[in-house]
């Protein structure tokens, strides 16, 4: 018998997913996790997705047969009207819908990226990102971010900097409450990202799978978000030819097993990613696709948001105001206007990997920063998601990692 043929080179020995690798842990009796970007349990409509589910069943065969590549017409109108209501023009047309917003930027890679390519990444990163792009061998280059999202002035300097081999063809950006940071991007900073894109000819990818979850200001209303910055470049580039791909989900507002993403672009690269999902998946489950688009139609997306919202603005205060009245702040963090996550630095006398053993031996997870960094890691960071526990879980979280700094 030969030995069986050999998988490619990329696929020898790859590494999986840092947070996946958790998981584990996670079903540990007993354990709190503050690691995965879980929605809450307790925000799934499941009555209000039921309702959608046996609408859709009853429509007949559409939502048992194969669809359109692109997506259900129905679905794609709603989420163009959901591109409108965040402020950029977008018509069914301009919208695909993916299976999430995951598969969403594997397909930009795709028809982007060929190894070797420059692809600009906001750092700390979502570990996903950097997973796809490794895989597409690009040239992944670091541009760093702070409290108010990516610093665009670092940004203009480097690609100032960069030789002309090395131009890049792609920006990865989170600009509303981001993940890992948590960090909100300023209008300013928007403006600048949109105008270099322009400028030096790049992609940008705009991630927004966590605008809709932000927090009520000290006024009690919702804070109001900056333009997205494929708005911002609607007024600045030619009609047809704007540089960003907006992406977004119904995983963190509505439910993630949907696995309904979407992306609005242009029609270049609207075709171009419809090809290459054809070889993926043909089209997202048209069964999903039935549900989210009956379920957006029905009312109850506003209020399931609305109700999200403030969920994660209480366990967001009880996680910093617990972290910050520990004695000594031995991990310091600012609380995010919105989103899932809040980022931490620890002290720099802790040795990271015997606080997180420390941690999992109290029964508390979260994930150690290293994950986010396509190299050079600040390994005296981490993330914590105060999205699942609830607000005397978080409470208990935050003593046990009391408990465990006191041990190391
Ligand atoms: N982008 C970011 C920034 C995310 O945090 C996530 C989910 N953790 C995704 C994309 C993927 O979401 P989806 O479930 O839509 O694939």
């Amino acid at each position: 018998m030969s030995p069986l043929a050999s998988f490619s080179a990329l696929f020898a020995e790859p590494a999986g997913s840092a947070i996946r690798e958790l998981f584990p842990y996670l079903s540990r009796p007993g354990m709190i996790s503050l690691a995965g970007g879980y929605p809450s349990p307790s925000l799934f409509d499941a009555e209000g997705l039921a309702q959608a589910a046996s609408q859709t069943m009853l429509q007949g065969a559409a939502a048992l047969q194969y669809g359109a590549t692109e997506g259900q017409p129905a679905l794609r109108e709603a989420l163009a009207q959901q591109a409108r209501d965040r402020g950029m023009q977008a018509q069914a047309a301009d919208v695909v819908v993916t299976t999430g917003s995951q598969q969403a930027f594997d397909l930009v890679v795709r028809v982007l990226i060929e190894p070797g390519d420059t692809v600009l990444v906001e750092v700390p990163a979502y570990p996903a990102t950097l997973q796809a792009l490794c895989l597409a061998q690009a040239n992944i280059v670091a541009v760093p971010m702070d409290a108010d999202g990516l610093q665009t002035e670092a940004l203009a300097q480097l690609l100032a900097a960069l030789p002309a081999a090395q131009r890049p063809k792609l920006l990865y950006t989170v600009p509303n409450f981001s993940n890992p940071r948590g960090s909100l991007l300023t209008a300013e900073r928007r403006q600048q990202l949109a105008q270099l894109a322009l400028q030096y000819g790049f992609w940008v990818v705009e991630d927004d799978p966590y605008g809709e979850l932000r927090f009520d200001g000290e006024d009690g209303q919702p804070l109001p978000l900056p333009p997205t910055v494929r708005a911002i470049a609607e007024q600045l580039a030619p009609a047809g030819r704007n540089p960003v791909i907006y992406l977004s989900s119904l995983s963190k507002t509505v439910a993630p097993a949907l696995r309904v993403g979407w992306m609005l672009a242009d029609a270049p690269m609207l075709r171009r990613c419809t090809v290459a999902k054809q070889t993926s998946d043909l089209c997202t489950s048209p069964l999903a696709q039935g549900v989210a688009a009956c379920y957006l139609q029905s009312g109850r997306y506003a209020p399931t948001v609305e109700r999200a919202r403030a969920q994660y603005q209480a366990r967001m205060q009880a996680l910093v105001q617990g972290l910050s009245a520990l004695p000594g702040a031995p991990i310091r963090c600012t609380a995010p206007a919105g989103g899932m996550f809040v980022w931490a630095q620890i002290d720099r006398q802790m040795d990271p990997q015997k606080l997180f053993d420390a941690a999992v031996a109290n029964s508390v997870i979260y994930v150690p920063g290293k994950a986010f960094y396509p190299a050079q890691a600040d390994v005296h960071t981490l993330r914590m998601s105060f999205a699942s526990a609830d607000v005397s879980q978080i409470a208990q979280a935050v003593q046990r990692l009391a408990s465990a700094m006191a041990q190391i």
